[in-house]
């Protein structure tokens, strides 16, 4: 592929980073990044203001066909998440946008496309991935909360867990075991469903940072109604699979990184250490350098990704591979900012905080991309199976 943008590709970019950088200053102080759009009221709301600016200059359809309000391509979406991740901005939802939209464009029903991609589009209803339970999660297909049909509705019972940002989502996307009897892999219903629904219990799980992100959820005789089942009954491993291609092959979490390290650079630059700058110390650069370099492949990586996309050829394989680079990007450029700041790193809110005191958030949370969205072990599994043809593990 040819990785130079064109003229009105370079326009584009122009236009997203202005809009950002000017979202950027209205940031709210207790900012520290992605979870701090979950966290409170500020943060939801900073979310929401963001998603309605995007919203309005058609930027959450980014590349969606036009009959479904849809505008530009793979490439555009591209150069706007690397605005919005070099100013850590929200306003993507990551399960509506990220997630579920492309899901709908590819085994929605023309139905729930129509109604259900404007609300997207236009940032009226977030979501949440209700998959994982305390006993499924690398197999996802052992789940046990069932959805009993009862002539146009299903009666939900069981328990979610890790459900990130279910306590503020409107809506959520999910997978329930719908008939008992019928083989594994053919047995599951994916149901879209109001978070508001009548029997639905929401709780807390309190991440390690103190904050509020992730939730379990309890489901108790909740009614939804079959009209929002995506793809068939009882074939939702399926939509399991195209939607997890686009969860892994999103690259929101690294261009956050760019700035990170611009920013490292600096503090190397102006802090001496044993009386010279950390800039001249080689083992210092070399680290830098190396996650640098990687940010680059990643940069390249994600180009390659979205060339796909526009031609439809995106595998499970390729979703795995992007996964498990970024993750581990991730995970290195945490460390290497927490040892290169040393005890400025584990502060935040306070005049000592450096990098306005995301170091510290950084670093708690650098291995959640490694376990979140399927385990890397997975991820490697993946391509052993599908992508190498190694015959599965007794
Ligand atoms: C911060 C966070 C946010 C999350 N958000 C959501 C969300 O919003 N919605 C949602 O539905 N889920 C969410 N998850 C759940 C996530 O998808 C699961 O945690 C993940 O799939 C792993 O499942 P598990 O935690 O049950 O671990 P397990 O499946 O119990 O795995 C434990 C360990 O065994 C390894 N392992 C298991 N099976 C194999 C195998 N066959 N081969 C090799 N190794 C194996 C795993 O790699 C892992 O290291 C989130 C998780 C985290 C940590």
């Amino acid at each position: 592929m040819d990785f130079k943008l064109t003229d009105a590709q370079k326009a584009h970019r122009d236009e997203v980073f202005k809009v950002c950088a000017e979202l950027d200053k209205k940031k709210p102080k207790t900012w520290v990044g992605f979870e701090s759009q979950f966290d409170d009221e500020v943060g939801w709301a900073f979310h929401k203001l963001c998603a309605k600016e995007f919203a309005k200059r058609g930027w959450l359809a980014l590349g969606w066909p036009k009959e479904y309000g849809g505008i530009g391509d793979m490439m555009d979406k591209v150069l706007f998440q690397e605005a919005r991740g070099y100013y850590d901005l929200p306003g993507a939802d990551i399960f509506g946008v990220a997630m579920l939209a492309p899901t709908l464009l590819a085994a929605g029903s023309e139905e729930l496309k129509r109604e259900l991609l404007p609300k997207i589009a236009n940032a009226e209803w977030m979501f949440c991935e209700l998959w994982s339970e305390p006993n499924a999660g690398s197999d996802l297909a052992g789940l046990t909360a069932t959805a009993i049909r009862k002539g146009d509705e299903f009666i939900v019972n069981g328990q979610k867990t890790w459900s990130t940002g279910a306590h503020f989502a409107d809506w959520a996307f999910g997978v329930y075991k719908s008939d008992p009897n019928a083989k594994k892999h053919h047995n599951m219903t994916f149901i879209l469903s109001d978070m508001k629904s009548p029997g639905i219990t929401v709780k807390s799980i309190p991440y390690m940072s103190g904050s509020h992100v992730y939730n379990e959820v309890y489901l108790d005789d909740v009614r939804m109604s079959a009209k929002y089942i995506v793809g068939q009954e009882n074939e939702g491993w399926a939509v399991v699979n195209v939607l997890a291609g686009f969860e892994r092959s999103n690259l929101d979490m690294v261009y956050g990184l760019v700035r990170g390290i611009e920013e490292l650079v600096e503090f190397c630059n102006e802090t001496k250490r044993n009386g010279r700058p950390l800039s001249q110390d080689p083992i210092v650069r070399n680290r830098i350098a190396d996650v640098s370099s990687s940010l680059e492949a990643v940069r390249c990586l994600a180009y390659r990704v979205a060339d796909q996309q526009n031609r439809n050829e995106m595998g499970l394989m390729d979703a795995a591979a992007v996964k498990i680079f970024a993750s581990e990007l991730m995970e290195k450029y945490g460390h290497l900012a927490a040892d290169i700041l040393g005890p400025y790193g584990q502060v935040k809110n306070s005049p000592w905080a450096k990098m306005g005191g995301t170091v510290e958030y950084t670093y708690q949370g650098c291995f959640v991309p490694i376990v979140s969205m399927g385990t890397n072990e997975i991820q490697r599994n993946i391509i052993a199976w599908y992508g190498l043809g190694l015959p599965r593990m007794k």
